[in-house]
């Protein structure tokens, strides 16, 4: 055996063959892949092996496309075949939420290049007879559906890889992952010592165990999961008689994936009386085998399916697979760099191996050898979990997300497991103030206050919801009044120390300020995509304060600490730093009834350090609401007497608290990005038009400067730009298609309504030659064309008048 390799790939299912495939198709040929048993020994050998593009996120959908495509060309590359069944497949709605989503993922994917239909009743039963479409609206075709031979396709992964070069070595268990000094990794096996420069945990069902190996905690929870396969069936057969083959059929109503076996049909249920597997472990011991038949599980979903698809109330049932497959809280896979780790990689928590397999595969292998994915993966990203997270949350979180895997996702929605989790001081005050929260990174975050008599629940909807009442109120009263909230929903970092400002220079593309001032700047990465938008505050010459998404803390600590150098000190203290932000024009009015520092001089986008009521606090004059305000930051110890004081004052001045929908509808008065919608790793500064803060006249060389200059010479393709949209009770969410002369010309990043404008609001992407202020273009939101024009006046405050002060 082989005792030294660039990288070693731990575990031989579908995923960690991909990776290996994957390493040597972009050109790393000295890498292993070390398996416990025979490859297939864990989730892959009993999968059903069906593989589809559906996936709520759209960059993962694009890459379950990749997926999907790839294996005509594993197949071309060993002469190996995958079991390749291209037979399409429908996706049932039986309501009309559920069809207004099939709505909107049609809709995407007319500018992902994929060929989904939206069908009728009479379609369908062409197209899968055996269906029973009483009570069934629609459906989303897709022709790219199908199922493939799970052992066959990932031994062509590792034929294609092992030509490449890579070597595979079968029963050799890692007992042991011991890291040394510079980096690299001793790898222990039964069969020896590996040095390896890499290490990927692949080890699927054993993933958690294999990253305790190396004192890592990955969020996962393999849960029980069970289909049946039938004897022959006549109707089945007399299609296989005239040449054909039976579609896959996806039943949400009733938690199903069907598909024709052999001359019978395999049926798959995601049952809400599920069952999670080995929750203190999975034991080394577990083999080649299955679980014991669970009827009693899946009994209600089994009637459910005799109405769907009545001839499997005939049907002999031949075999009954029941095994366990990992999930991660959301269901997406766990990909990528482990933060805090050096030259340890993650490619677990797939759940859909023969659908995401092959993207996970790329993505990884693009990271290592590239510096960076080429698109935007933060939806499986493992580093979009942060340090708070346990066994104790990932478990109610994984048997929600598998009972939901079938449930219409809505935009809007809140999932209820696992909450509350993470609170602040503010928790019990604002609910007493009749918050309704919502949940980010873990955290209880305001949605909206409701008044009584209003719902204190929002329903989930694609269309305008019933918290619209209540964030029209906070945003005229920001607008016309105070509106306060709190600034925990921040990621906060202090970066300190000699070498601070040089770094910050070189980390971030835009100015770094004085002492007393901010700068609102964009982080690049090595090819110029958007990283980070970050404010930075200058708190002293070697002091600085950054604010970013709160989302996105453990995505940009591993960056900065990746980067960072000797004299700099990186802290992330996003929970240990809290506060207010006070908006609207009587802001300044509460504030300097708060403290007795002088105001007049306290300018846009100054930055001090001011005792209001008793808090020693970090006042910064800025507001994401677009209008005069201010954020105040306290030690959380400080908060809720640093409330009362703004509170109190805030009376006389009509302050009320606002949440996050008034704060979503605010920042489109203003055109404003946010991260993860307008600002992410798919897109440039010049294209978002973020480039306006970057300094190409600072004597530093900022990462991504290359990339950033070579941009502005030539001029981006593509441009953000705003819409008013002419919508009716449905706004844009994200990525619906903008058409132009029946052409899909671009899609759109986010909307919503602005209530200050009474204006339907929507921002997307345009060729950039198509761009100009007032092009007209139509919007296709939930299937129904909406007229649109592009507007550059911000619907608020034009000039910045009123944000200035
Ligand atoms: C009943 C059922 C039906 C399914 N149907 C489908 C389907 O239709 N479509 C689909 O896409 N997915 C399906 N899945 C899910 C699919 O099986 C998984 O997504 C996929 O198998 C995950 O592959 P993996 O490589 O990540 O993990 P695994 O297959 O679990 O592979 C991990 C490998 O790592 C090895 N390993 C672990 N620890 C060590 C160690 N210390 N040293 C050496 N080797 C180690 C293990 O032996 C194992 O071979 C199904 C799952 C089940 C249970």
């Amino acid at each position: 055996m082989k005792t030294t390799t660039q990288v070693a790939v731990i575990g031989g299912g579908v995923v960690g063959c991909s990776v290996l495939y994957h390493l040597t198709k972009l050109g790393w040929s000295d890498v292993m892949l070390l398996e416990r048993s025979e490859l297939t020994s864990g989730s892959t050998w009993h999968a059903a092996g069906g593989f589809h593009t559906l996936n709520g996120d759209t960059n993962m959908a694009a890459l379950q496309g990749y997926t999907i495509r790839l294996y005509k060309e594993l197949e071309e590359i060993t002469g190996m075949s995958c079991g390749l069944h291209h037979v399409g497949g429908v996706t049932l709605a039986d309501n009309q939420d559920r069809f207004d989503m099939m709505l909107a993922e049609r809709a995407k994917h007319r500018f992902m290049g994929l060929e989904t239909e939206i069908v009728g009743p009479d379609e369908i039963r062409k197209i899968a007879p055996i269906t029973n479409t009483d009570g069934i609206i629609g459906a989303l075709y897709d022709p790219l559906d199908g199922h493939l031979d799970p052992s066959g396709t990932t031994h062509a992964y590792a034929k294609a890889a092992r030509m490449g070069g890579a070597t595979i070595e079968t029963h050799c268990m890692v007992r042991e992952t011991l890291q040394r000094a510079d980096g690299t990794w001793d790898v222990v096996t039964d069969k020896g010592t590996i040095h390896a420069e890499h290490v990927v945990n692949a080890g699927g069902l054993w993933a958690r165990e294999v990253g305790a190996m190396a004192g890592v905690y990955f969020p996962l929870h393999p849960m029980e999961h069970q289909y049946l396969v039938t004897d022959a069936i006549p109707q089945i057969e007399a299609i296989i008689d005239a040449g054909g083959e039976h579609p896959h059929v996806m039943d949400p109503a009733g938690e199903s994936y069907l598909r024709q076996e052999g001359r019978g049909l395999c049926i798959g249920f995601y049952e809400q009386p599920c069952k999670p597997w080995a929750v203190d472990g999975t034991p080394w011991e577990f083999g080649h085998e299955l679980l014991p038949d669970n009827y009693d599980k899946i009994t209600d979903s089994i009637e459910f399916a005799y109405e769907r698809f009545p001839v499997l109330a005939e049907a002999g049932v031949k075999s009954v697979i029941h095994g366990p497959f990992t999930f991660a809280p959301d269901g997406n896979p766990l990909v990528g760099p482990v933060p805090g780790m050096r030259n340890y990689w993650s490619a677990c928590g797939v759940m859909a191996g023969f659908s995401q397999g092959g993207g996970v595969g790329l993505t990884l292998a693009q990271w290592m050898i590239e510096g960076e994915p080429e698109r935007d993966v933060f939806a499986m990203d493992v580093a979009r979990f942060g340090d708070w997270i346990n066994p104790g949350y990932t478990r109610p979180k994984v048997v929600e997300n598998y009972q939901k895997r079938f449930s219409v996702a809505y935009p809007n929605e809140e999932l209820p497991a696992a909450r509350p989790n993470r609170t602040t001081p503010m928790y019990d005050i604002f609910t007493d103030l009749g918050a309704v929260w919502g949940q980010q990174y873990g955290l209880e975050v305001p949605n909206y206050f409701a008044k009584d008599g209003e719902p204190g629940y929002e329903t989930p909807s694609f269309r305008r919801s019933d918290a619209f009442d209540a964030t029209g109120r906070e945003v005229r009263a920001v607008r016309t009044g105070v509106g306060i909230n709190e600034v925990h929903n921040f990621g906060k970092y202090r970066i300190t120390g000699p070498g601070a400002r040089d770094w910050l220079n070189r980390i971030m593309a835009g100015r770094i300020p004085k002492p007393g001032r901010l700068s609102l700047t964009p982080m690049l990465s090595q090819k110029g995509k958007l990283i980070g938008d970050f404010t930075v505050s200058c708190l002293g010459e070697t002091e600085f304060q950054l604010t970013a998404s709160y989302g996105s803390q453990a995505f940009h600590m591993r960056w900065l600490l990746q980067h960072q150098v000797d004299g700099v000190s990186i802290e992330n203290i996003s929970d240990r730093l809290n506060g207010f932000q006070i908006a609207g024009p009587n802001a300044t009015q509460v504030l300097a009834a708060c403290t007795r520092d002088d105001l007049s001089d306290f300018c846009f986008l100054d930055v001090r350090r001011m005792t209001v009521g008793m808090a020693d606090c970090i006042v910064q004059r800025v507001s994401y609401t677009g209008d005069l305000g201010y954020e105040i930051y306290c030690d959380p110890m400080a908060q809720r007497q640093l409330w009362w004081t703004l509170w109190q004052a805030g009376q006389s001045h009509d302050m009320v608290p606002f949440g996050m929908r008034a704060m979503m509808s605010l920042r489109l008065d203003k055109f404003f990005g946010s991260w993860m919608s307008e600002f992410s790793p798919d897109y440039t500064a010049a294209e978002t038009g973020l480039d306006r803060f970057i300094s190409y006249s600072k004597n530093a060389d900022f990462i991504g400067r290359a990339a950033a200059e070579l941009e502005q010479a030539e001029g981006p393709a593509r441009k953000l730009v705003a819409f008013e949209v002419d919508a009716d009770d449905a706004d844009v969410n994200a990525y619906e298609p903008i058409w132009m002369e029946d052409e899909v010309v671009g899609f759109c990043t986010s909307g919503g309504y602005s209530h200050h404008a009474r204006k339907s609001v929507a921002l997307g992407f345009l060729p950039a030659d198509r761009a100009a202020d007032g092009s007209q273009v139509q919007i296709e939101i939930l299937g129904q064309m909406r007229n649109a024009r592009v507007i550059s006046q911000p619907l608020f405050d034009p000039d910045g008048a009123r944000m200035r002060g």
